[in-house]
């Protein structure tokens, strides 16, 4: 009976926040349990003290104070037999042995006979010192204010979010060390991530036989950033990476290091590198390095622990030699606000995407998740995949958990594709509410879209060949290429090109105004890019009819030899001029325009043929998507 569905080892993981399993090292650093029992202990020692202290002040306080006269009568009269002679008081017992009984208290009088009486009548006395003794006055005054500060603060932090403990520790790095292979994670459990698993086969490599690379000179990657959407698998894929090598594994999360004092994160950064390289070869492995990784500068106010913390991760990450077999890998979703100097060479200098699985990728994880799960002969994962466009690895380990507790409450003992059909509705409900999925008519628009720029691709000549065309939402706009450091500059292209790339930038929206009647969003993106390289075209390359040859804007040069942007140089026209550079732009994306939209009227039929082969597959790559325009590979 679907074993694995009931045990729900794996979350419904649509959102960062919930998405994350507990950390390896979390509970150990917290230590929640002995943590308790260490703090209701100190209450107890606490108590005793204060018992202590009272018992130790506590003298036998006499019932009632009389006068002087009334004291003397009573040792007169022999009542009192034992007196104690104080500097302000005097005390008197009635009974010699036990001076405890009943007791008496006067102010005392000069009076030079009263010794004389007390011999008289027998009466044994001595003088006492009324100060509390020093040991009481001493916990009194210093050791009982400073145990009650140290609880309050205690208690504090403690709801502050077992802060204390961290502070007692302060910079004590308690990562647990997975000992070999206990990541238990193969890439034979990570499904539809080829690309990155082909890239993490080499680290992978490194760590098994590093004097293979080492003596040959060949420089071995210190630092590789793992991209993509939540749920898309990159934790289970760092874990992977360890299990294949055999390497200890140190997993921390960036948020783990945000503290609350400046100072511990860094000193924990310090540590856990300390650690791992004494534990070489072995991986380092950040999650959510954006939680430290943020860039330094678009944050207002600053945070000066995220500060020190990513300050002294960069100065590790430059200290240590890669040579010692220490690799380290991080992952982020949100690469775009990492800072720079993380991405630079000697760092995190090398990026894996980890895309959402396309239609194979999905079959894949689905089989891998439904490997404990009974399934039913109506089953067919193919077509489970199918229905599932957009869906991450999180989100398929989730269906079929889905789908098993279904069957179970249907009560019947095997997983049927009816089953599977419920989950997905529900999942899919689930994960439209939060904007995550595109709906059929969008999915079409974007098939379309994307056609589009191919084909003009393909029947333009100057454009660069289409390598890939794909349909599976990235969730992060075109992130693969935001990492890329910006190659602008760095080619000579010539007009012919230029306009290779206005034409393939503007196939996207000609295609869907040419299909649908009506033009959308999607192409701002593209048209951005449109203007700029229009905008160059005129002002810089001196390739408009008007201002041909001419350089309207000044480059300056910037540092490094990077040209700064154009906006940041300055131009030397006038208003006038300024009106007719737009004018020579606007006339360039017309002008392409229209050219694209007729070679794809041309060119409808293969538009349809393409873009239903690819609204089934999701993914073209070069190869088949050459023979589907008929073209020589
Ligand atoms: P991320 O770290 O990218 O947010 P995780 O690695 O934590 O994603 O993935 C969460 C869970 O989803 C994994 O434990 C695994 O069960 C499942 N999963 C995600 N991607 C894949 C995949 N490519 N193949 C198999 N299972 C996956
Ligand atoms: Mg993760
Ligand atoms: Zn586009």
């Amino acid at each position: 009976m679907a074993k694995k569905s009931l045990k729900k080892d794996d979350k419904g993981c649509w959102e960062k926040g919930n998405c994350e399993e507990p950390d390896h090292f979390g509970p150990l650093f917290r230590m929640p349990n002995k943590g308790q029992f260490k703090f209701s202990m100190w209450y107890f020692i606490a108590a005793l003290l204060v018992m202590m202290i009272f018992k130790s002040l506590y003298q036998p306080v006499p019932d009632s104070l009389i006068g002087f006269s009334d004291f003397k009568k009573k040792i007169e009269s022999g009542e009192i037999r034992q007196v104690q002679m104080g500097e302000n008081y005097y005390h008197g017992y009635t009974s010699e042995a036990d001076g405890r009984k009943t007791a008496y208290r006067t102010v005392p009088v000069d009076d030079p006979g009263f010794v004389a009486l007390l011999d008289q009548k027998g009466v044994t006395y001595h003088r006492i010192s009324e100060k509390p003794n020093p040991f009481a006055s001493f916990l009194l005054s210093w050791a009982f204010p400073l145990l009650m500060i140290f609880f309050i603060w205690r208690v504090l932090f403690q709801r502050m979010g077992n802060m204390g403990q961290n502070v007692l520790t302060l910079g004590k790095n308690r990562a647990a060390i997975i000992a070999e292979g206990d990541t238990g994670v193969q890439f034979a459990d990570v499904a539809g991530a080829d690309e990155a698993k082909e890239e993490l086969m080499e680290v992978v490599d490194f760590l098994k036989n590093p004097q293979k690379y080492t003596s040959i000179g060949g420089k071995i990657p210190k630092g590789v950033l793992l991209v993509g959407a939540p749920g898309t698998g990159k934790t289970l894929l760092a874990k992977a990476v360890a299990g294949e090598a055999g390497v200890p594994f140190f997993r921390i999360s960036g948020s783990e290091f945000v503290e609350m004092f400046v100072g511990v994160g860094a000193a924990r950064v310090r540590d856990l590198f300390k650690q791992a390289q004494e534990k070489a070869p072995c991986i380092i492995f950040i999650d959510e390095l954006d939680a430290i990784g943020k860039s330094r500068i678009n944050v207002l106010g600053g945070n000066d622990e995220r500060e020190q913390t990513l300050n002294q991760l960069l100065v590790e990450m430059d200290g240590f030699d890669s040579r010692t077999g220490v690799i380290i890998l991080a992952a982020t979703n949100r690469p775009e606000v990492l800072d720079a100097a993380l991405l630079r060479a000697g760092r995190f200098d090398r990026q894996v995407l980890v895309d959402r699985p396309d239609l194979e990728g999905r079959e894949a994880i689905l089989r891998i998740h439904s490997r404990d799960v009974k399934l039913g002969k109506s089953v067919d994962l193919r077509l489970v995949a199918r229905d599932t466009p957009g869906f991450v690895g999180a989100d398929l380990a989730n269906l079929v958990n889905e789908a098993a507790i279904l069957a179970v409450r249907r009560g019947r003992d095997e997983v049927e594709q009816e089953d599977f059909h419920e989950a997905i509705e529900k999942v899919i409900a689930g994960l439209q509410k939060k904007n995550r999925l595109i709906s059929p008519d969008q999915k079409k628009i974007v098939a379309y879209h994307e056609t589009g720029h191919a084909l003009v691709a393909a029947f333009t000549p100057g454009a660069d060949p289409v390598r890939k065309i794909t349909i599976v939402p990235r969730g992060f706009g075109a992130l693969g290429y935001t990492l890329q450091i910006p190659t602008e500059d760095k080619y000579l292209l010539t007009e012919e090109e230029l306009y290779g790339r206005i034409d393939t930038l503007l196939g996207g929206r000609a295609a869907e105004e040419l299909v649908f009647g009506r033009i959308s969003t999607g192409a701002a993106n593209d048209l951005v890019k449109v203007s700029d390289i229009a905008k160059r075209m005129v002002t810089e390359y001196g390739m408009s009819k008007k201002f041909r040859n001419v350089a309207l804007n000044h480059r300056q040069p910037g540092i490094m030899g990077m040209a700064a942007e154009p906006q940041g140089g300055y131009r030397d026209y006038s208003e006038s001029t300024h009106s007719q550079i737009d004018q020579e732009i606007s006339d360039i994306v017309a002008s392409r325009y229209k050219r694209v939209t007729d070679l794809l009227s041309e060119k409808k039929d293969l538009l349809e043929k393409v873009t239903s082969r690819l609204l089934e597959v999701e993914t073209i790559d070069e190869k088949e998507f050459l023979a589907l325009v008929g073209k020589p590979a």
